[in-house]
């Protein structure tokens, strides 16, 4: 029997999908510079399921792509060229929230806004977000480790996961979902396969950690100068208000194209940096955030403590990869740099980027999450193949001490520079790791370890 037979048996005819109009939204990434044809893109309902098409495929010796929502970056959910394409849409799954353990379990496929809303039904908050939320499942976000602008108070998708059920390359069905905080037995399997990015394992269900909600949330845009002014007012933000939830960062030209994408006006003077900075507590911390911005000695700024007014003071900075995907296709490059350095990397950017666009003239747009040193650098103006771009800023972002993935992952945009960030050794034991999980190498060839 062929395999799409084989694979319409365990899932039933409907969640196999070969017709090329229906297949096409899961072989593109969402910047449209990565993807390939699917051999066909299959839907699981739970991990039985999970299991049987991993065996299936592996006697087919048919790699495996998995994927959730397909907002990845870098290119890691979408098929190359030939491959099975795992959807986890179906596995969505979320049960009541363990309001003891604060933690509820939720399948794969569920989306992060699903998440969100199930804990503020119970009034917890699932503390993790960024601009995808509609749309990113919850296996992704942990296959990623994404972050966000949260990221700085609460931490990582790491930090939420309390534990998880996976599927291995083999079949092997991998549970660690009794949610004890202290369980030091043997090796952490789950943290393993945290930020794997579907190499190792098909992540099938999680353990998401909570928290109590913090009701009172203000909001404040400020114009700078320059980044180290932007420095100095985070500075003063940790050292004022422990309530600090988020500090975010955009530049002048980001502005700009988030205001004409999203048809409206700068509600801020104009400036060369801007920073975004949110504090969150049970009372009101606008005392706190005017504490801090005193002390930084902020002039100029625009605060807003209800729903609307914040909710329009991030769409500035969350409608950056949206606006600037409306452009054209960026070469975006998710760098982290030593936040002493970021204004050194900050300022040769536009120089280091110039001299590798060879093709013609590039648009540098920097922006991202100050606070930890994380920028997303979008480059508008060499063709999607032309790498010398992506080459030039990651070179720098490594002389500089940083790492040349945050967040996003490396995928396969970024896995010939594996090794360079990384080094021979690590990179061996990475393989090792790979040898040992998934030794024909099925899931997600290409992915994170360059082939
Ligand atoms: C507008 C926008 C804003 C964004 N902002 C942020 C941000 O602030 N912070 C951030 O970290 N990211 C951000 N991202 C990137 C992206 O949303 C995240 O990487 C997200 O975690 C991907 O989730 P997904 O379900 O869409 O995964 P996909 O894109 O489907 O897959 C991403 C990777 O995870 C693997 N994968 C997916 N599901 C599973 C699974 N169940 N088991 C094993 N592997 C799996 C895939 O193989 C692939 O390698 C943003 C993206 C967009 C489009």
């Amino acid at each position: 029997m062929g395999l799409e037979h084989l694979l319409a048996d365990i899932v039933g005819q409907a969640h196999v999908l070969t017709d090329p109009g229906l297949t096409a939204s899961y072989e593109t990434d969402w910047t449209g510079r990565f993807g390939g044809r699917a051999r066909a893109v299959v839907r699981p309902a739970d991990a039985a399921q999970v299991a049987a098409v991993l065996r299936a495929c592996a006697q087919a010796g048919v790699p495996l792509v998995p994927q959730g929502g397909n907002t990845g970056l870098v290119g890691g959910g979408v098929p190359r060229g030939g491959e099975i394409v795992l959807s986890t849409v179906r596995i969505a799954q979320l049960a009541e929230v363990d309001a003891a353990l604060g933690v509820v379990a939720v399948g794969a496929g569920a989306t992060l806004a699903a998440l969100q809303a199930a804990a503020a039904r119970v009034g917890e908050d699932a503390t993790l977000d960024f601009a995808a939320r509609d749309s990113c499942t919850v296996g992704g976000v942990v296959a990623c480790d994404a972050g966000g602008a949260r990221a700085l108070r609460h931490g990582t998708a790491r930090a939420h996961v309390a534990g998880l059920e996976a599927v291995l390359a083999d079949g092997t069905v991998l549970s660690r979902m009794s949610g004890l905080t202290k369980d030091n037995a043997g090796y952490d399997l789950p943290a393993l396969l945290i930020g794997s990015e579907g190499t190792l394992a098909v992540i099938t269900r999680v353990l998401w950690r909570v928290s109590r909600r913090l009701p009172a949330r203000v909001t404040a845009l400020i114009p700078l100068a320059s980044v180290a002014e932007a420095g100095r007012v985070l500075e003063a933000l940790r050292a004022h208000a422990p309530s600090l939830e988020a500090c975010e960062f955009f530049v002048r030209d980001g502005l700009e194209i988030v205001l004409a994408h999203q048809r409206r006006r700068s509600p801020v003077g104009d400036a060369a940096v801007y920073l975004l900075a949110e504090c969150a507590a049970a009372a009101d911390p606008t005392g706190e955030l005017a504490e801090a911005l005193d002390a930084a000695g902020v002039r100029d700024a625009v605060v807003a403590d209800d729903t609307i007014g914040r909710e329009g003071l991030w769409a500035l900075r969350e409608g950056h990869t949206e606006a600037i995907n409306a452009i054209g296709i960026p070469h975006k490059l998710d760098v982290g740099v030593p936040l002493a350095r970021l204004g050194d990397f900050l300022e040769r950017l536009p120089q280091v980027v110039g001299a590798a666009a060879v093709t013609g003239e590039a648009r540098v747009i920097p922006f991202g999450h100050l606070g930890d040193g994380n920028v997303h650098v979008n480059v508008l103006g060499p063709g999607p193949q032309d790498d010398r771009v992506d080459d030039a800023v990651l070179e720098l972002v490594v002389g500089l001490g940083g790492t040349i993935s945050a967040e996003h992952g490396v995928g396969v945009a970024k896995a010939a520079w594996l090794e360079r960030a990384r080094g021979a050794d690590e990179l061996a034991a990475m393989r090792a790791v790979k040898g040992a999980l998934d030794p024909a190498g099925q899931l997600n060839p290409g992915v994170v370890l360059p082939l």
